[in-house]
């Protein structure tokens, strides 16, 4: 039984068939979705989904590329959702100077915002961090000492891998693990403990090396455990209930659906 931990169900455009999607996910084995709302009709949506399906929890937060335009708009909204308990983390949040879609300064006001919303109401924390992990490391020292932290989509070197792992941070590898030319990435994978790691789509981004060029959806997240496993010269069984339990773990998620 796999659990995706990190996909974007409800964002634009909707999917129009996303009853067909789900589908193929529990037929692939999929027990659990981790779902980014990253703005206000994404959010709607996602919690709505969730009262649908139990097997679908909730995480929110402007992403870094967006906060300059949408940052102070729905910061309310992703803090009343976590404070009523809606939300199983706040993200994802973090940092991105490879795009800067946003100004640097601006995304790190927000991030270290989302820390503090996120210590209050004692929730773990998903990072999307690109060519910025000085700074991540010295806002999370400040404002999330000793909270829950995940990379998402981790691309990162050994060196960044191994800081998060000092802090007790988990890292997340999405479909790029499959890549051709993820051979370093890989290397990282290989190092990563396997109580450390999660595994996750990144739906509708980064479908898995034998589905490129089509929308990822959660059912092809067993090509990266795959892979995972044969990096590690383990069996996929045991990738898929580690990673589970590691997410069950750091969402606070009900255990034995
Ligand atoms: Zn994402």
């Amino acid at each position: 039984m796999f659990t995706d931990s990190h996909a974007h169900l409800t964002c634009d455009p909707v999917y129009l068939d996303l009853q067909e999607i789900l589908k193929r996910a529990q037929e692939k084995k999929v027990k659990t979705v981790i779902n980014i709302c990253t703005d206000k009709i994404s959010l709607e949506r996602g919690l709505k989904l969730a009262e649908e399906c139990s097997w679908i929890y909730n995480v929110g937060a402007t992403t870094p590329h967006d906060v300059e335009k949408e940052g102070g708009l729905y910061f309310p909204l992703f803090e009343e959702a976590a404070r009523m308990g809606k939300l199983v983390a706040i993200g994802e949040t973090g940092l991105d100077y490879h795009y800067e879609h946003s100004p640097q300064a601006l995304q790190r006001t927000f991030l270290s915002r989302y820390f503090q919303l996120a210590a209050s109401c004692r929730l773990p924390v998903v990072i999307h961090c690109r060519d910025a992990f000085k700074d991540l490391f010295s806002i999370a020292q400040n404002d999330f000492p000793k909270g829950r932290v995940l990379l998402h989509c981790f691309t990162g070197t050994m060196e960044e891998a191994n800081k998060a792992l000092e802090q007790g941070w988990m890292i997340s590898m999405s479909g790029i693990v499959t890549f051709k030319r993820s051979d370093l990435l890989r290397a990282v994978a290989k190092e990563v403990p396997l109580n450390h790691l999660m595994i996750e789509t990144d739906t509708p981004y980064l479908a898995p090396q034998s589905m490129r060029g089509k929308a990822n959806e959660p059912s092809f997240i067993s090509e990266t455990a795959q892979m995972i496993a044969d990096i590690k010269g383990i069996p996929l069984e045991e990738v898929a209930a580690m990673t589970t339990a590691n997410a069950q773990n750091f969402f606070s998620l009900e255990s034995g659906l």
